[in-house]
């Protein structure tokens, strides 16, 4: 365990120096106190969207949950080239869910780098509830990420909207979809 916890630590230093590196250039003053994540960007294909979406039907009423693989662009925006779906039985026990598992995020990391990729966020369903992240996922979210929520209402994926945590953890906030190809960097 010591090894995982080791990992995800220092993907999150990793990322958080990275974010940091790219996104302070020179930020507006308004900009700096609004905090690093308004006016973001992640980009996705229809496709992936669709898969995303998918996914949260076919585990329906139970949630479902996946990585998000791609790039972090120099601007601070984030592509998504593929998703990683994670097994349903991780998020089996509804009233003792975990929202991301060590070895999930090892694997998936793994899984990035051999693609010379990065895992640039989480995506998971709300059943019957809206695509707005739950004190839950405040709780357990990583600086950096993209925390894409699909709202699954009745069976059917109705909205998938993306989320990005403040740096002191206070809240989300929203960033921009982009549905379309993204240029690789
Ligand atoms: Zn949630």
């Amino acid at each position: 365990m010591g090894q995982f916890s080791l990992s995800l630590s220092f993907f999150a230093f990793f990322a958080a120096l990275r974010d940091t590196a790219f996104s302070h250039a020179k930020p507006p003053r308004t900009q700096r106190l609004a905090g690093y994540t308004k006016n973001r960007m992640i980009t996705l294909t229809e496709n992936l969207i669709k898969e995303i979406e998918a996914h949260g039907e076919s585990t329906y009423p139970n949630e479902c949950g996946g990585m998000l693989i791609g790039h972090f662009g120099t601007d601070g925006n984030k592509s998504v080239v593929e998703t990683f779906p994670l097994e349903n039985s991780s998020l089996e026990d509804q009233s003792n869910r975990v929202l991301i598992l060590p070895r999930d995020v090892m694997r998936a990391e793994r899984y990035a780098r051999e693609q010379k990729l990065d895992v640039v966020g989480y995506y998971h369903s709300h059943p019957n509830d809206r695509a707005v992240p739950s004190q839950y996922d405040l709780d357990h979210a990583l600086p950096v990420w993209s925390y894409i929520i699909v709202s699954v209402m009745d069976g059917k994926a109705l909205d998938v909207r993306s989320w990005v945590m403040e740096n002191d953890r206070s809240k989300f906030n929203e960033e921009k979809l982009e549905r379309g190809h993204p240029a690789r960097p």
